[in-house]
Parts: structure tokens; sequence; C-alpha cells
């Protein structure tokens, strides 16, 4: 008989680790107690030595599905004599806080079984959940994960709920957010006066979709708003009352197979769009979605899908079915089809709050379904779509943070502020990076508070001081401010990051690479060392170093950063730079100001310079006349994208380019083509071939021409998340003899900046 005292690390709380090892130790004959600590989950084992050989091994072999073990270790312990194996009562202590809160997941299928039961406690309980399944992150305050430190804090449970909670044979043996209808938080159904309306909270509330209302529905990290998406008024009014903004709405839907209807999907996607964490998909839409799902997501080649992430949401497709019992039902293609989109109005975060959405919903939406269950961390949905080398991600956030990006190697704890547009920060622990969910857009003043708290939190739950802190090379952003102002309260040095060496660094730092190698940064806009607007750049690339080794050939922005959100200004610098200013007046007349624009180029007044491929995109989709005005980033390049797919196989390139010895990319040739192509759909497909082939030619030729040679290329820039040009490049390089490396873990645009300022930080000197 011997002593052990196990540590086990990862993410081990929240996810039935105890129960587990309850139920091991009490299969193997092992007596002792578990328990919860700030550092992870602690054992203490006693029996023979194969038993607890035995029980070592299969703490990482049979884990529950949603832990994740990082370490195993053992140390001799002195035998107390123990009678049998129990689950201790937790401990805070001052032992270094060393796990992670687990993530948001969907409900099991034990749990649906429940839920759709037509009897049972738990029968239609919009509060489901169990030690596998459920909310984690969005409702936790701090470590270590117990119920006194959730937002079902304020629930205690009833008789039945703590009996189950205390016998090991059950589901929820030590599940924190067990509850049942008698003793967990309570739907209702709102008016927008806030007065409760009569009836079952499911069935009122469908009644009012069905009747082409929009519903305001509490999620797991804030409020979303919600319509039938067959509703062609209903999506025109959601459109309208949100401001008219024309971004794409993603639906919900009961199953995938529900979304054959309206979009392609390989089992790649099926599985994607099922698992646990339960993101947005990009599907590619089919060719009839836009008449039945009219002003979703219209004229672009992608529709956002997601499947039910909570009880709530799984209750509204039971209800629309009739409340069908068992699971089966769930199997079968469902009709109902719901626009489902984050609710923050204004471009401000998500709302999260009952009062808060009662003021900021009021206009918006028809009526409220919510709760009483605080949400503790507000979290968008995440989207991602399926590429040849697994999934990429577009947005990272509900169900995938907090999880750790591991590093190739351990520091000192940093913090990176991230860029302006699609904001995120990272403090990093040891060998761990921990990026935040997206905070998004630094353009308002809530957002930039909600930066400011979500820096508060992830501090607090990793319980961690950094020692230096990282922030985008634009002095202006809010972010680099928040930096500035936070270094100078602790005394702390701070790092400015040049905005396309991040873009790589944080590639780099997820793919664990050492050595030199070539990025290919393509993006809307960064500053860059020069003072200029950078973003179509090829850089050489070796931890904290860089050197910029290639451009694209400038453009002028006529009007300055107006340009961004009006292409056709792009296309009349385009013109300008092939000589042909005297058309922008004419070609754009029906812009009031074509002419004192074509006058700012003639002249080089308020024209600054860019070499931005954003911005390349939006001057050919001006061209084509696709989309003169914008109303959010990159919305011209995606029309771009969806009408080079819509047109079929890519005609081959045109004689499009110049490489300059100095390294720069001269696309005029390219852009004179587009000038003159009186065909949008081909223009589109010829821009985007021309494009692949004039990018790979570019990075061989400048790879050749210094004295190394060398072949790893990394991708990164939010142009990367255009499917064709990401697809054809890498099979391009691929071919060419370049290992290409790519996001993975989180977005290639500016959502990854953060991850690649803290990680070029803890390579930095004296760090
Ligand atoms: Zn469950
Ligand atoms: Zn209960």
């Amino acid at each position: 008989m011997i002593a052990q005292r196990i540590r086990v690390t990862g993410v081990v709380q929240g996810v039935g680790f105890r129960p587990f090892v309850w139920r091991l130790a009490t299969e193997l004959g092992v007596t002792g107690w578990v328990r919860n600590d700030a550092a992870g989950v602690e054992i203490n084992a006693e029996g023979s030595e194969e038993c607890l050989r035995g029980l070592r091994e299969r703490l990482g072999l049979e884990a529950p599905p949603l832990a994740r073990v990082d370490s195993i270790e053992a140390c001799a312990a002195a035998p107390q004599g123990h009678a049998g194996f129990t689950i201790a009562a937790s401990v805070a202590g001052n032992i270094a806080t060393a796990t992670a809160i687990g993530h948001d997941t969907n409900i099991c299928t034990d749990c649906v079984a429940e839920i759709c039961a037509p009897s049972g406690r738990r029968s239609r309980h919009a509060f489901i959940s169990c030690t596998h399944c459920g909310p984690r992150f969005t409702l936790t305050t701090g470590l270590p994960y117990d119920r006194r430190q959730t937002s079902l804090a304020p629930f205690p449970m009833c008789a039945d709920c703590a009996r189950e909670y205390a016998d090991p044979g059950n589901r929820r043996f030590h599940a924190q957010t067990i509850c049942c209808p008698a003793c967990g938080p309570q739907l209702s159904l709102l008016d927008m006066s806030g007065a409760a309306l009569a009836g079952d909270p499911i069935g009122e509330a469908w009644r009012l979709l069905k009747a082409g209302a929009i519903v305001a529905i509490k999620g797991l990290g804030g409020f979303q708003l919600v319509c039938d998406a067959r509703n062609a008024r209903a999506v025109t009014m959601l459109r309208e009352r949100k401001g008219r903004e024309e971004k794409p709405f993603a639906l919900l839907l009961a199953n995938a197979a529900s979304a054959d209807e309206f979009a392609e999907q390989g089992d790649a996607e099926r599985e994607l769009l099922a698992v646990a964490e339960r993101p947005i998909v990009l599907l590619k839409k089919r060719a009839g979605a836009d008449s039945a799902l009219a002003g979703v997501a219209p004229g672009l080649a992608w529709l956002g899908v997601m499947l039910p992430a909570t009880p709530i949401q799984l209750l509204l497709f039971h209800e629309a079915a009739a409340r069908p019992s068992g699971v089966a039902w769930l199997a079968a293609p469902q009709a109902l089809a719901l626009v489902c989109t984050s609710a923050n109005p204004g471009g401000e975060p998500l709302v999260i709050g009952n009062g808060e959405a009662l003021e900021r919903l009021a206009g918006i939406a028809d009526a409220l379904l919510l709760h009483d269950r605080d949400i503790v961390v507000r979290c968008d949905d995440s989207v991602l779509r399926v590429q040849p080398a697994g999934p990429q991600f577009i947005r990272r956030a509900r169900g995938f943070t907090p999880r750790a990006i591991k590093l190739a190697r351990s520091g000192p704890s940093v913090l990176a502020l991230g860029g302006w547009f699609k904001n995120t920060v990272c403090v990093t622990r040891a060998d761990e990076a921990f990026v935040s969910q997206h905070v998004g857009d630094l353009d308002n003043a809530a957002t930039c508070a909600f930066l400011e708290q979500t820096v508060a939190h992830l501090l607090g739950i990793l319980e961690v001081e950094p020692v230096l802190v990282a922030h985008d090379l634009h002095p202006d952003f809010h972010s680099s401010r928040f930096a500035a102002h936070f270094a100078h309260e602790r005394g702390l040095p701070l790092l400015a990051v040049q905005h396309h060496h991040a873009h790589i660094a944080s590639v780099l730092a997820e793919h664990r690479h050492h050595g030199p190698v070539r990025g290919l940064a393509l993006d809307g806009v960064g500053l860059g060392t020069d003072g200029q607007a950078w973003g179509g750049e090829l850089l050489r690339v070796e931890g904290a170093d860089w050197q910029r080794i290639g451009k694209l050939a400038p453009l002028p922005l006529p009007g300055g950063d107006r340009a961004a959100r009006e292409p056709w200004r792009m296309a009349a610098s385009a013109l300008h730079a092939l000589g042909r200013s005297g058309e922008i007046a004419t070609r754009f007349a029906s812009m009031p100001g074509a002419p004192t624009i074509a006058q700012l180029l003639v002249h080089d007044i308020n024209a600054p310079r860019s070499s931005s491929m954003g911005r390349l995109f939006d001057a050919a989709a001006g061209l084509l006349g696709v989309r003169q005005l914008v109303s959010f980033e990159g919305q011209a390049a995606m029309l771009l994208e969806g009408l080079a797919g819509a047109h079929g196989e890519l005609p081959p390139p045109c004689d499009g380019w110049q490489i300059a010895a100095d390294g720069q990319l001269d696309l005029r040739p390219l852009l004179a083509a587009i000038a003159d192509c009186a065909e949008p759909g081909y223009g589109a497909a010829l821009f985007h071939a021309t494009l692949i082939a004039a990018l790979a030619a570019w990075v061989q030729t400048v790879a050749e021409a210094g004295n190394e040679d060398i072949r790893t290329l990394v991708c990164g820039g939010g142009c990367f998340l255009n499917d064709i040009l990401s697809r054809g490049l890498i099979e391009s390089l691929s071919k060419r003899g370049f290992k290409v490396l790519m996001a993975r873990q989180l977005p290639p645009n500016d959502g990854g900046l953060s991850l690649g300022q803290a990680w070029i930080a803890m390579q930095t000197k004296g760090v």
C-alpha cells in the first residue's frame, strides 16, 4: 500500500473532472480524496502501486469530453489510511493560478433527451446542463470553479437537485450549474414596457416569431435578435430597426440537414456545425437561397449558419415541431429557419443585462425572451469556415475563449492590446497565450470600455501581473492609448509593434515556428514605420526582428480615410495611376464629388499613399461598378469574391503585373484590364486569377533575389478571409516549393493581432 499526491493541470474544472476521478478511484479500489484548487485538481490517492499507476494513466486517457489534461504529476505522500474515496471541498489557497475556466458548450444528447421528454423533472427546462455540457466561461466570476463563483450563486439547490449533486452515480454529480424548474432561474417573456406576457414564454415567443415579430432572446454571452428568416418583411424590418445595416445575418437552424435547402455542405461542414462549441459556420450558398431568404445575406457567396447553442434556442425548434418527444426529430430537416443576429445596436457591445435590453433594444425588438440568470462575461458568437487545411476562424469568441494557445516557450507575462478593428486582447502566462473574445471595433466609447473590462477580467481570472505592455504602432487607437495609460500607472515598459509584423508573428506563435520566414501580409490598413498606410507587404521576419522586403505599388487615397468607405474613390485613384484622370468625372458622374476628387489626385492634395491590398479590391469593385459606397469594412471585397465565385472556374490570368528590382509589385496592368472590362462577373474572376498569379510570382522572385532562399511563407491579414485568394495562393505557392503557414487557432484578420504583439514582446530583449 502506498500513497501519492497527484496534481492534474489543464482545463480540469467545471468539466466533470472530480466525479470522473471519483468513479475511476472507486472502480480501482483506490482510497483518498480529490479536490479543486487554484492550480487545477489535486488527488490524494492510496492503494497498490499497480492501482495508482492505472489511475494516473487513465486520468489522461479517459478524461471527460470537455476536459483538456496538460500535465499529471505525482509525488509520494504519507499514507493516512482513508476508508473510501471522497470529493473534498475546494481550496482557494495561495497557489499560483494555473488552471483555466472551461468554455461554453451546447447541451449534450442526454440533456436533449431529458428536455424533450413529455414528463420528468426537467421536461422543457430552459436551464438544463450537466457535468458534460452547458455554460461555463460566460457565467463564471473567478476560480476555483464552484457554484458560488458563478451567476447561479443566487439559486440555492432544492432537495432533489442537492440529492443528484451528491450522488456519484448521477450525471450531475458535482455539476456546479445543476438546477431544475423548482430551484433554478426562471424564463419570462416581456413586452417592451417590461410587462410580462401571459402564457408559456417559449410557446408565446414562438407565436410572435411566426407572426413576423422580432424577439430579443437572452443567450449565453449576450442578447440576440431573432426573427423568421423566411419572412422577408420581418427581415427587412429588422434591418431597418437595426439601422439599415447591410452586414449579413446568420441563420439559426435545428440541425445540419435543415441547411441543405439553402447551402452546400460536405462532411467537414456538417461536423463543424455540430461541434459542442456551436459556432456560426459559413456555407456556400445555393442558387435560390437569396429568394428563399430575402435580405438575410444578399449578394454574398456565403451564408452563416448555426445550430442551437442553448436550451432556449432548442426549445423554440421543439415548439415549432409541436413538442415531439425523444431526440429522433432532431435528425430530420426542420422547416423553421430563424435569423439570429447579435443585439449590438449602433455597433456597440452586445446587450447582456435585462434592464439594458429593455432600454437599448426599445424600438428594435417587439418582445424580450429572458431570464434571471446573469451573463457575467459578454461574448459574441464565433464564426468559422472550412478550408482545405481545416477550419478557419473569422471571429473567435463564444465556445472557444478562454482556451489557451500553447507557445513555443515560456516567459514572463505580457499584455497585448491588439488593434482598432475587430479588437481582441492577449495575456500570456508561462507558455500559454490567452486571447480574449472578440471585443469589436474601437469606434465608440462603449466598445472602448468593454476593452478595458476585458483586460481586467482576463488578468483577474488568470491571476497574473504583466511585466510589459504591447500595442499597435498607431498611437491614436484607443487600444494604444489604454496601453500607455495602463503601463504608466504600473511603471511598466511599453512596446509598439508594427501592424503587419504582428499579423505574421500571430501565425508564427500558434504554429510554434522557429527560424526566419517570409511574411505576406495583406489587409485593409496598418500604420507603417514611414508613417504611411500599409497593407500589401512582403516581410522577412525572425523573432522580434523584421524587415520590409517588398510592397504593393502605393495608390493615393483621395480624401484620406474616406476612401476606405467609398470604393469609387479608389477606382478614381486607379484611373489616375493609369494616366486616365480625364475619365473620372464622367465615369463617376453619379458621385457628387467626382470632379473634386479628380482635382485632388491631379494636384496631389489630401491624397496620402497606401500600399493596401484591401484598397486595391475596392478599386476593382469601383471600376467594375460592383459597389461605389460600402457600409462595412471589407464589403466591396466580399461582393467581388461572391461575383467571382458565381462566375465559375477562374479564367487564365492576364499579363497584369510588374515586379520592380526593389521588390515593389505593380498591378497597374491588371487595373487597366479591369477598367476596360464590361462584364463584372468576368472582371471579378479575372481580378482574382491574376492577383493569385501575381502574388505567387512576387513571393518567388523576392525569395530568390536575396542571398538567402527562405521557403516558409507565412500569410496574415484580413484579405486571407477571401476563400478564392487563400486557396489559389496556397495551391500556387505549394507548387513552387513553398511551405505555407496560415492562421488556424485565430482569425487571420485584426482579431489575431494581439497574439502577434504578445509573442513579439516575449521575444524582445530584456523581457
Ligand atoms: Zn448535459
Ligand atoms: Zn432543483
